[in-house]
């Protein structure tokens, strides 16, 4: 089959690759019908998660068609049509049961690179590196699941692949970025970011009762989007961010404020992980706002600092005096995907959140490494690209 492949820091592309076998009774193959990029797909394609490999196959937002099936597996069947959730679920651990689908206890076949960074393994997610499990992902024509009855998410017939793909990361990032903001009714929601996580975030926000949300890029067409889902938003190329926040917000702050933006390539102030593996004292200057600290300082005393970013090695000059002598919540972590999905689906029936909005680019697995280009530099307008893997 035809997978897009991690070959290099900054080189993906197409390659010839073993069609996927079920190897555990409880497996799944899918042929994948649709596959999306992710903003984390760019920290692999620009070199910050070490565990990556030449050969990986990438992916981890993708939808299909269930075309075998293990011996154990029970709820799916070959033909359904699923959807994916990129943290693994193995349905039986603690936090499993809890609900914290992207911390499970045995979804990470090898925990110890993890471990070894972070204390604790969080769960296996496809097509992101050798540090979530190795598993290979699902920019391609088929893909291996695993945990079959616990993660694939039959979908309506009905629904199109473009309004219910997103269901698979984005939507319920965006969605769990605003309920850990604990809005309350009045409150004003900044969003750094006004990228595909950013979009759903805002959009969560209002469903969740935000009065006002301010968007916050550099983008004109991400800025465009934010302001037609009622955003107010700010260009932090021409306006100076705080002081603009505070002017909208009556000099308080935003009650709370979300880092849609994570680990950034230009020089984020941040050290990715191989460097923070290699050289953990070294201090990076940020040559533009960093959107983590920009968060701290811009939030309102006793506020909530959400961040759906994602971030892998150790972070410095996050100021630590702001977050504890405001009195601030801060709340993050990998989507629990699997505890919105009934929710958010009705949503998407409802017509409350139109998640098509947000796919500027719709082109084949073959084209994959260009949209990869243009969807990290944000060429050509691009907000989201969607692959067809058999176009
Ligand atoms: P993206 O790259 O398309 O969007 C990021 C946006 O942030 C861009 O529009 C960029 O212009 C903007 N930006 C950069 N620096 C900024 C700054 N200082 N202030 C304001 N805006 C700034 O990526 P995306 O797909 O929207 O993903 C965003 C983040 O969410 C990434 O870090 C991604 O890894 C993360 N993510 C997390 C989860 C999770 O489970 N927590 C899931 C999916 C994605
Ligand atoms: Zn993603």
């Amino acid at each position: 089959m035809k997978a897009l492949v991690w070959q290099g820091v900054n080189r993906v592309g197409i390659e010839r690759v073993p069609d996927p076998e079920i190897l555990q009774p409880t497996d799944a193959i899918v042929r994948v019908t649709s596959t999306a990029i992710c903003g984390s797909d760019l920290h692999l394609l620009d070199g910050y998660v070490p565990s990556v490999t030449h050969g990986d196959i990438l992916g981890h937002e993708f939808m299909g068609e269930v075309v075998e099936v293990g011996s154990e597996v029970r709820k799916i069947k070959k033909g359904d049509r699923v959807i994916v959730p990129f943290p693994i679920s193995c349905g039986k651990c603690w936090y499993c049961q809890q609900g914290m689908t992207s911390l499970c206890d045995n979804s990470n076949p090898n925990p110890k690179l993890a471990e070894t960074m972070w204390g604790h393994a969080p769960a296996g997610i496809y097509g992101y590196s050798h540090i979530t499990g190795g598993y290979a992902g699902g920019q391609a024509q088929f893909v291996r699941t695993v945990f079959a009855d616990a993660n694939l998410y039959k979908v309506p017939g009905h629904l199109t692949d473009d309004q219910v793909l997103f269901l698979t990361d984005i939507l319920p990032t965006g969605y769990m970025a605003a309920e850990n903001c604990n809005i309350q009714p009045g409150d004003v929601v900044a969003v750094f970011g006004a990228g595909p996580v950013g979009q759903f975030a805002i959009r969560s926000a209002f469903l969740l009762g935000a009065e006002r949300v301010i968007a916050i890029d550099r983008f004109p067409e991400r800025l465009d989007l934010a302001r037609r889902a009622g955003a107010e938003t700010i260009d932090y190329e021409k306006e100076e961010v705080f002081g603009r926040l505070k002017e909208l917000t009556g000099g308080r702050g935003p009650d709370s404020v979300m880092d849609a933006v994570g680990l950034e390539a230009h020089g984020t102030g941040l050290l990715g992980m191989a460097d923070a593996v290699k050289q953990t004292t070294r201090v990076l200057e940020s040559e533009r706002p960093h959107a983590l600290r920009a968060a701290i300082m811009a939030c309102r005393k006793g506020g909530t600092v959400s961040v759906p970013g994602v971030y892998g090695g150790l972070g410095d000059k996050i100021p630590l005096g702001a977050f504890m002598n405001k009195g601030l919540t801060m709340k993050t972590g990998q989507t629990h995907v699997h505890r919105y999905l009934d929710l958010l689906l009705d949503h998407i029936v409802k017509g409350d959140i139109d998640p098509t909005q947000i796919i500027t680019h719709r082109l084949s697995l073959d084209e994959a490494p260009h949209a990869y280009q243009i969807f990290k530099q944000k060429h050509e307008g691009c907000i989201k690209c969607v692959l067809d893997p058999w176009a």
